[in-house]
């Protein structure tokens, strides 16, 4: 049986942290609600990569104000600081 991951629809749960594994039998269907919270569940994706949150990306000065150094692309390998 696969151990498959879900998540609870929420997308947080402090019981099993947002995340827990199930073993499916393929035969039968995925659950539906987290057995250890009861909450609503989704598969997680199966892509290994980490979902990025970030919907879109940060503008300079957000990025200044959270503390990063902000580099203007010039050209290749070419930056300036803004
Ligand atoms: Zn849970």
């Amino acid at each position: 049986m696969p151990l498959l991951r879900f998540r609870p629809n929420s997308g947080r749960c402090k019981l099993c942290h947002g995340e827990v594994e199930i073993r499916v039998d393929k035969d039968s269907t995925a659950p539906i609600e987290c057995p250890k919270c009861g909450q609503a569940i989704e598969r997680c994706p199966q892509l290994s990569a980490p979902q990025a949150k970030v919907l879109r990306k940060p503008s300079a000065s957000e990025a200044k104000s959270a503390g990063f150094q902000v580099y203007k692309r010039l050209g290749k390998g070419e930056y300036e600081k803004q």
